[in-house]
C-alpha cells in the first residue's frame, strides 16, 4: 500500500485539518472533479446529465460522524427533498440514494442505533414514494455490526434496501454468503477506511484476492450484486465470472465514483452493462476527498496547488 495512504486516512478524521481545508470553495479544482456541486438542484442536474448518457446514479448527500441530532435531521430532510426533486424531474428510474448511517445519528450517545434506524426508515419511505431505493454505505469496521443490524430491521419493511460489504475485512466473505439471497442488493467494494490487521487484510493483493472470492459468492448467489470498483482487473474478472454463473446484464450492475474513469463508465454502459455512478454532493466533502486522495496520492499535488491558489 502507498506510504501516504495511512497519513491521509488519519487526516480524513482530523477535525482541525478539516476546518482549515473546508474553507476552500467547492469549485476548487480537485474538489470539483469528485463532487459536482453543493445543492440538491446541482445533484439533480448532475443526475440528469449522467442519465442522458445512459448511466445510472446513486446520490450521496455528503456528511458523516455527526454528534449533533439537528444536523442528522437536516441530512434526513436533504435526502427527502432531493428524492422529491428526482421524482418531479422523472429521474427516479435512473437514480437512487446512498446513505451513511453516521450522518443520520448512528454515533449519538445512547440513542445512536435507534435514531439512525428511525431516520433511515424516513429516507426509505421517501425513496419508496418516489419510486426508488436506498443503499446503506458501509463505514469503518466498528460500525459493521450495527449497520448490518439496522439493514436487517429496515429490510423487514423495505426489502429493496441495499447493503455494502468491504472485501478488505476478514469477515466479509461470510457476510457475502449471508446476504447472497434472493432480492438482496449488495454492493461489493474494497473498503476505504484505515483498518487494523486483526480485522482487515493489509496487503493490496490479499484485498484483491478477497474481492474475487466475494465476487464468486455474490455472483453465484441469488441476490443482485453491485460491483463497485475502478480496478480494470476486477472489472474483467467480474465480467467473466458473471458469464460463468449465467448472469445476464440487468441481474447485476457495475458501480464507479463520479469523476473516476468516466470513459470506462461510458464504455461499460455502451456495451449494455448496467453502470451506476456514485455522485457525492454538498459542502461536507472533506472526509470523502481525503479517502479519494489516499487511494490516488498522485492527485495530492493538484490538491495542494488548489489550496495555495486560494490564499
Ligand atoms: C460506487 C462505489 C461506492 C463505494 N462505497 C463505499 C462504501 O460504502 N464504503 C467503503 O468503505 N468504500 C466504498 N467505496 C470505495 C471503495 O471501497 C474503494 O476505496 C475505492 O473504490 C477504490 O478501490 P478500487 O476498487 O477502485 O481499486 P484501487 O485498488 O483503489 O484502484 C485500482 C485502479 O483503479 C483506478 N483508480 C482508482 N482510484 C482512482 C482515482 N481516484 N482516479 C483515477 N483512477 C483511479 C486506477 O487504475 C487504480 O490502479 C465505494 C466505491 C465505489 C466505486
Amino acid at each position: 500500500m502507498s506510504l501516504l495512504r495511512q497519513p491521509l486516512l488519519l487526516l480524513a478524521r482530523s477535525g482541525q485539518v478539516k476546518k482549515l481545508v473546508s474553507t476552500m470553495p467547492v469549485s476548487a479544482g480537485i474538489v470539483r472533479s469528485y463532487v459536482p456541486g453543493e445543492t440538491n438542484e446541482s445533484a439533480a442536474d448532475a443526475t440528469a446529465a449522467l442519465a442522458e448518457d445512459g448511466l445510472l446514479v446513486t446520490l450521496d448527500f455528503l456528511g458523516e460522524d455527526t454528534l449533533d441530532a439537528e444536523q442528522a435531521d437536516a441530512t434526513v430532510a436533504a435526502y427527502v427533498d432531493v428524492l422529491k426533486q428526482l421524482s418531479a424531474r422523472g429521474l427516479t428510474r435512473s437514480a437512487e440514494v446512498s446513505v451513511k448511517l453516521s450522518a443520520i445519528g448512528q454515533f449519538l450517545p445512547e440513542v445512536g442505533h435507534k435514531t439512525a434506524l428511525e431516520n433511515a426508515r424516513t429516507i426509505c419511505r421517501a425513496a419508496r414514494n418516489a419510486g426508488t431505493t436506498v443503499t446503506l454505505d458501509m463505514e469503518d469496521h466498528t460500525t459493521t455490526d450495527s449497520t448490518l443490524s439496522i439493514l436487517r430491521e429496515l429490510r423487514k419493511d423495505f426489502p429493496e434496501t441495499g447493503a455494502v460489504l468491504q472485501a478488505m475485512l476478514h469477515r466479509t466473505e461470510a457476510d457475502c454468503r449471508a446476504l447472497a439471497h434472493e432480492g438482496s442488493r449488495v454492493r461489493l467494494c474494497k473498503g476505504a477506511y484505515l483498518e487494523p490487521e486483526d480485522v482487515a487484510f493489509q496487503d493490496r493483493l490479499d484485498v484483491d484476492r478477497s474481492y474475487v472470492r466475494c465476487l464468486k459468492v455474490l455472483l453465484a448467489g441469488e441476490g443482485y450484486p453491485m460491483i463497485a470498483t475502478h480496478d480494470p482487473r476486477m472489472v474483467e474478472i467480474a465480467s467473466s465470472l458473471a458469464s460463468r454463473y449465467g448472469r445476464t446484464p440487468g441481474t447485476y450492475e457495475f458501480q464507479m465514483l463520479y469523476g473516476i474513469r468516466p470513459e470506462e463508465q461510458r464504455r461499460l454502459a455502451g456495451k449494455g452493462e448496467r453502470m451506476r455512478v456514485y455522485v457525492p454532493y454538498g459542502t461536507e466533502w472533506y472526509g470523502y476527498l481525503m479517502r479519494r486522495l489516499a487511494e490516488r496520492p498522485q492527485n495530492l499535488s493538484f490538491f495542494v496547488r488548489s489550496l495555495i491558489s486560494k490564499k
